[in-house]
């Protein structure tokens, strides 16, 4: 099933338990826009090369179009309506005045140069300048990309439209109208609901065992975070395998063996040193066991679909905390719900990135600017009650937290459908 498919699934149980009107259901079943272009891109050896892009505008009934431009080669177009959608349906679930969009490029970019990638950047900003704006829709980094392409892209749309104009993207470096905070948004975000839901079913930090799946940006600051706040993050992994720690990891040395690019499976012996302990409490998994090792709490911070039908009986965490976006298959949420095991989805667990995002456009538009404590109260002031608003309609439809988070998004955008008059 495509990524869009699955998204298409989740809208429409949502729909059924909140009896959304059927006209209601195709407009969000229906991205407003879709661009693809072919950025041709002078190679550094002299040879053309066109990559395959795109741009979803899936809707702005609550404000612009606003999400993240991804670099990978399996990009493809459904993957990046199921993004846009979610975007639509996160911003509205945490009540900021956007909507959603995505973009994408067909592109693996540790193959090339920084100068490739800067023009391919720069061409691809060309062809979206038409539709972009910080008050038509605003692009931001996702994976593979970062502050730096998006200064590139804020340059060319300078050049574009002849001035500075800083809210065109978030997520840019401090320097160029960046936001402090923005780094550890989106694990803090996740963090924050993790926390209220923790109190609410009497689990305490120093009793509960995490594991988490994906150390980069997301995944990497969250289990720093937890540690910091005195949970065991017993295991770690990234795209090469991982660790478990029966007595805990060090997210501070996993960050530093990264940064010198290195895995964190290179860290299975060192941490066994850094533990004093035998080979027994410290040892490699693979990226499956990852995901089923004893834990409390499954923080899913790396690609989409981790968790399907095939594995979905073996989890033996709590709580599910999706940092990444898709992580869990529409068939895997039912099994795991049968299990009693409570997924925090997606468009609620990571909405922390695009709500610092929020904050970052309110900045650019004002002159003003927040320290990263002030950016980090603001966040838990829009956080907590989201958490406590779907909860509520959690009981009140008495469904699952990923349907109760569909139904407080989907009834608010529903609103502002009907206020508008746009049908
Ligand atoms: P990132 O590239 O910094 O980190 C991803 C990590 O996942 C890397 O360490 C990579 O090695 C690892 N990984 C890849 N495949 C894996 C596998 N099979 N098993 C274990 N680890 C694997 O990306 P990020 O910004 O942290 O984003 C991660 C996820 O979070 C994505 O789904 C992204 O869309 C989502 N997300 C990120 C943000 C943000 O602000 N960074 C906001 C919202 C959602």
């Amino acid at each position: 099933m495509s990524l869009f498919k699955s998204t298409l699934k989740q809208i429409k149980k949502a729909s059924t338990l909140m009896e959304l009107d059927e006209e209601m259901v195709s407009i969000l079943s229906n991205p407003n826009r879709i661009v693809e272009v072919s950025v041709p891109v002078r190679m550094d050896d002299g040879t053309l090369k066109i990559f395959k892009g795109f741009r979803v505008e899936h809707n702005n009934y609550c404000g612009p179009y606003k999400g993240g431009i991804r670099y990978h080669q399996h990009v493809d177009m459904e993957e990046v309506k199921a993004l846009s959608a979610w975007m639509s349906l996160k911003c509205s679930v945490v009540g900021i005045p956007l909507g959603g969009g995505k973009g994408g490029i067909i592109v693996n970019p540790k193959e090339l140069s920084e100068g490739e990638l800067e023009r391919m950047t720069r061409k691809y900003t060309e062809m979206i300048a038409p539709i972009i704006g910080p008050d038509k829709d605003v692009p931001a980094p996702d994976v593979n990309t970062n502050g730096k392409i998006m200064a590139w892209i804020a340059d060319e749309y300078a050049k574009i439209v002849g001035e500075e104009v800083p809210g065109v993207v978030t997520g840019k470096p401090l320097e160029v109208g960046g936001i402090e905070g923005r780094d550890t948004a989106t694990a803090m975000g996740g963090f924050f609901v993790l926390e209220d839901i923790m109190k609410e079913k009497g689990m305490e930090p120093a009793k509960t065992k995490v594991a988490v799946q994906g150390f980069g940006n997301a995944g990497g600051i969250a289990a720093k975070l937890m540690v910091e706040a005195g949970y065991n993050v017993v295991a770690a992994s990234d795209s090469k395998g991982g660790i478990y720690c029966n007595h805990g990891i060090f997210p501070d040395d996993i960050m530093k063996h990264k940064l010198e690019k290195k895995s964190v499976t290179d860290l299975g012996p060192h941490m066994v040193e850094l533990h004093a302990k035998d080979d027994t409490d410290c040892y490699q998994v693979s990226n499956e066991e990852l995901l089923e090792v004893d834990c409390d709490v499954l923080v899913l911070a790396a690609l989409e679909n981790q968790i399907t039908e095939k594995n979905a009986d073996k989890i033996k965490a709590k709580i599910v905390l999706e940092l990444a976006n898709g992580p869990t298959s529409p068939e895997a949420d039912e099994i795991l719900a049968e299990r009693g095991v409570i997924v925090v989805p997606d468009i609620l667990a990571n909405a922390g990135g695009v709500t610092v995002s929020y904050f970052e456009m309110l900045q650019n538009a004002s002159g003003r600017s927040w320290t990263r404590d002030e950016v980090n109260k603001k966040l838990k002031e829009i956080m907590v009650p989201s958490c406590k608003e779907v909860s509520l309609n959690m009981n009140k439809y008495n469904c699952t937290m990923r349907e109760a988070a569909f139904i407080t998004s989907i009834s608010r955008i529903e609103k502002k459908i009907m206020q508008k008059g746009r049908v």
